[in-house]
């Protein structure tokens, strides 16, 4: 087996999946930054190991199961083990426009959550096997505050008004779905959380954002990386955040 822990990255060449990668590397994993476009994957990792990092890249598009499938065979032939999987890939198509619920069309709800959710679903079945072979391991869904039915009810919350039906409402269903692992798995080793990495200047989060991608990665790569994780919580900076 590969003698260090090896975490995979979704959405990891650019923005806070990035920072994600580059911080667990600087704690002695093995980093697979996973992209939908392979050239970008490839050039993520090579950005990594230009700065000492044992990096790979891999071509994973969280809508394609056959990409998820090939990599899950990919890191059981090359590693054997997979210890932290980050799902953090993600898309928004009604931030820059403010789409309104009633004009959202089928079609974009639709993608939002083809990516958002299904694609978290599919990667977690794929790559399960090995995590659980490798336990103990985590998994750590990259979810919004957006996402929190507590705060987008709450008419004191700053994000009351933010509201972006299919983004949003494919965050809540992402936190769902941490529930639902997190309770299946509990007994397996396999801690799974949801976390908000704040307002993050990337290109989803605009320049406009007041945090640094090195702010927003810290949550994700902090439940990578400390003794004993908890299990079933959505967590950001500040501690637990409402459901
Ligand atoms: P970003 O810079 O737009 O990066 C998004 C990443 O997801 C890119 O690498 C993108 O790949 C990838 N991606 C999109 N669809 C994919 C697919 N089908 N398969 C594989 N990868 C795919 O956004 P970010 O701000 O870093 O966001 C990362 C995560 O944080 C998202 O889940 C987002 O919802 C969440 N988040 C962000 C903020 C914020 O303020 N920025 C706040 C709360 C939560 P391409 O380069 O190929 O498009």
């Amino acid at each position: 087996m590969h003698p260090r822990k090896v975490a995979l990255v979704t959405g990891a060449n650019k923005g806070i999946g990035f920072e994600i990668s580059r911080q667990i590397g600087r704690h002695g994993f093995t980093v697979i930054l996973a992209a939908r476009d392979e050239r970008k994957a490839t050039e993520a990792a090579k950005r990594l190991q230009a700065e000492g990092f044992d990096a790979h890249g891999v071509r994973l598009d969280v809508t394609d199961p056959a990409t998820a499938e090939a990599t899950a065979r990919w890191l059981d032939g090359q590693f054997g083990r997979l210890d932290v999987l980050v799902n953090n890939a993600g898309v928004s198509f009604e931030f820059a426009a403010g789409t309104k619920p009633s004009q959202l069309t089928l079609e974009t709800l639709r993608a939002t959550y083809d990516t958002n959710f299904f694609g978290v679903f599919t990667v977690i079945r794929h790559l399960l096997p090995l995590l659980r072979k490798s336990a103990p391991a985590r998994i750590i869904n990259q979810s919004s505050t957006l996402g929190s039915l507590g705060v987008l009810s709450d008419p004191a919350s700053p994000f009351y008004g933010v509201n972006l039906l299919a983004y949003n409402s494919s965050k809540t269903a992402l936190n769902g779905l941490t529930l639902a692992f997190a309770k299946e798995l509990a007994g397996d080793g396999v801690s799974v959380n949801s976390v908000c990495p704040g307002w993050v200047r990337t290109d989803m989060g605009s320049d406009a954002a007041p945090r640094t991608v090195e702010q927003g990665a810290a949550i994700a790569v902090r439940l990578a990386t400390m003794d004993d994780p908890p299990t079933g919580k959505f967590l950001d900076d500040g501690g637990e955040v409402r459901w």
